[in-house]
């Protein structure tokens, strides 16, 4: 795959220095915002791959950002965050962002993070050409037409709420979903933000895709946020 072209947005000038110093000895192409306004004024002229978006900017709220970028781009969001704006992240993520760093963050979980992003970017470009029922993460196969999921060519025996589970997980697949967004999806508003329910939901699950090792680390726990599904494959074609 190409290297993908990043937007950076942060006010703090020395993360933004980092930040920048670490893409461009990657090879990264990037540019820069060091606010909400300047964010979304790039983002519509360059058109950019990917966005790293700090939430504590002087002008806009980072969740706004997110808003008015999401109503025309689906590319993946990054949001950086402190750990006293948890909140925020979580909303970030409910608004559309993919993923988040809480600083202090390291270059390798930056770094980690921006790889995420660009599996993700070739599943959304992807999709945009095949209209697939069918949907292959590894050894994890499922059958969208006939409702069936396999592990190999082992089919597996899930419950109705297991089953919507695994179809929102894979349906987005390397992005974090927060607990209210999969219980309002799978129960609907009346069962709002029920994390107990869910995480035995989740926990049987998993249970039942650990017979096979390569899908047993396949569904991420991101404690106090929510879950993510890992892209297996393809492998990293860099
Ligand atoms: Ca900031």
């Amino acid at each position: 795959m190409n290297k993908p072209l990043i937007l950076v947005v942060e006010d703090d000038k020395p993360i933004r220095n980092l930040i920048s110093a670490t893409l461009k000895m990657h090879d990264y192409k990037f540019i820069a915002a060091e606010n909400g306004s300047g964010a979304v004024l790039e983002a519509s002229s360059h058109n950019p791959d990917i966005m790293l978006l700090d939430l504590g900017l002087p002008d806009m709220d980072g969740v706004e950002v997110i808003k008015r970028i999401r109503s025309w781009s689906g590319m993946p969001i990054i949001v950086i965050s402190a750990r006293s704006e948890d909140r925020d992240k979580i909303d970030a993520l409910d608004s559309g962002a993919d993923d988040y760093l809480t600083k202090p963050f390291s270059v390798e979980e930056l770094l980690a993070r921006i790889r995420v992003a660009q599996r993700r970017l070739s599943v959304i470009q992807t999709d945009k050409n095949a209209a697939t029922s069918l949907f292959i993460n590894g050894e994890l196969k499922i059958d969208m037409a006939a409702g069936m999921v396999f592990l190999g060519d082992e089919p597996i025996h899930l419950t109705p709420i297991e089953y919507k589970l695994i179809c929102l997980l894979a349906a987005n697949v390397g992005k974090v979903l927060t607990h209210t967004f999969i219980t309002q999806k799978v129960w609907g508003s009346s069962w709002e933000n029920d994390i107990a329910s869910l995480r035995v939901f989740m926990a049987t699950l998993r249970k039942k895709l650990e017979s096979n090792p390569d899908c047993k680390n396949c569904i991420q726990t991101h404690i106090g946020v929510g879950y993510r599904m890992i892209r297996i494959d393809p492998p990293d074609k860099e």
